[in-house]
């Protein structure tokens, strides 16, 4: 198996390649002018990085002279400044609820989570939340099939949030860790969200130990931003898992979502399988995108 920096580094390799070729380019000068920036402005928006950041890093190399090819360090340490938040896993509680946007994710990542707490020989629990949809509720009776995990279902049931506290009642009665994934929605969908509240706040009346996280696709770019910040206002959601970091995503959104919401992002998805799951660091994640190990 692919180390965690590995798995980071070749699951953003497209990104990297498109910078690392802009940051070649501009070694060569020691100073940049307007085509320059220009070209540096395009490359880091179509890295999905959103322009508050992309204006900072500008800002940070515009009219500066350059002999010893420091624009990529510059960048480096402007983005890097940007990603210092607080973030410990320990912060992750014993109740994880899901959210997102359908397809997002949420399922995989619920049995990658599965899959990890049990390997730290923790107890682990999967609510089947997505009540909607038999498919989902056999996607993942397969993972807790698969991982030897308990599942609580209710298929008697379409009120996710019945399921979801039964769930977490026998689940803290057990001392297990309990992870609920819920349909996807989209935020437009007042009663979907309004929903989403209900599964909260049922939940919280048997502990408050709850971790929100929202499974964001590492694909859908800046667009997933806007759903952060509108489920944000339903719940406060207190981490993210961007996933898909294997295929065609380039990564932006991670440094925006930290950057600019000070939300953390907890773990990277860079594939199908339950360990495919990658604590995310922000060391890690910039080299793999500004490729500085790539020259
Ligand atoms: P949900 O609707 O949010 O529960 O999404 P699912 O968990 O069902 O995932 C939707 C699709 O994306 C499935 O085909 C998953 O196998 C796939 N998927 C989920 N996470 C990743 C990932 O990190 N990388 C890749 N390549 N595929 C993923």
């Amino acid at each position: 198996m692919l180390g965690i920096f590995k798995k980071t580094f070749k699951g953003l390799e497209k990104t990297r390649k498109k910078v690392s070729n802009v940051f070649s380019q501009l070694s060569k000068k020691s100073y940049l002018d307007e085509d320059d920036i220009e070209l540096l402005e395009d490359c880091l928006s179509q890295a999905d990085i959103s322009y508050t950041i992309i204006n900072d890093i500008l800002e940070s190399v515009k009219d500066k002279q350059s002999s010893d090819n420091t624009w990529r360090d510059r960048a480096h340490s402007v983005l890097i400044s940007k990603l210092q938040i607080k973030q410990s896993y320990n912060d992750i509680k014993k109740v994880i609820i899901l959210v997102g946007i359908n397809g997002s994710g949420k399922t995989t990542s619920a049995a990658k989570l599965a899959k990890h707490y049990s390997s730290n020989n923790e107890k682990v629990c999967l609510v089947a939340g997505d009540t909607y949809r038999a498919a989902a509720v056999e996607q993942i009776e397969m993972w807790s099939k698969k991982l030897d995990v308990r599942l609580v279902q209710n298929p008697g049931t379409t009120d996710p949030a019945s399921v979801a506290f039964d769930g977490v009642e026998s689940g803290m009665s057990r001392g297990e860790r309990v992870i609920v994934d819920t349909a996807g929605r989209l935020h437009t969908s007042v009663n979907l969200m309004n929903e989403l509240e209900k599964i909260y706040r049922v939940v919280s009346k048997i502990t408050d130990q709850i971790t929100t996280l929202m499974v964001i696709d590492g694909n859908i770019g800046k667009n997933s931003l806007l759903q952060l910040e509108e489920f944000n206002k339903y719940l406060n959601i207190d981490g993210i898992i961007i996933t898909k970091l294997d295929g065609t995503a380039k990564g932006g959104v991670a440094l925006t979502a930290i950057s600019d919401y000070k939300i953390p992002v907890y773990y990277i998805g860079v594939g199908e399988g339950s360990d495919d799951l990658v604590p995310f660091s922000p060391e890690d994640y910039l080299n793999s995108i500004l490729g500085k190990d790539n020259e």
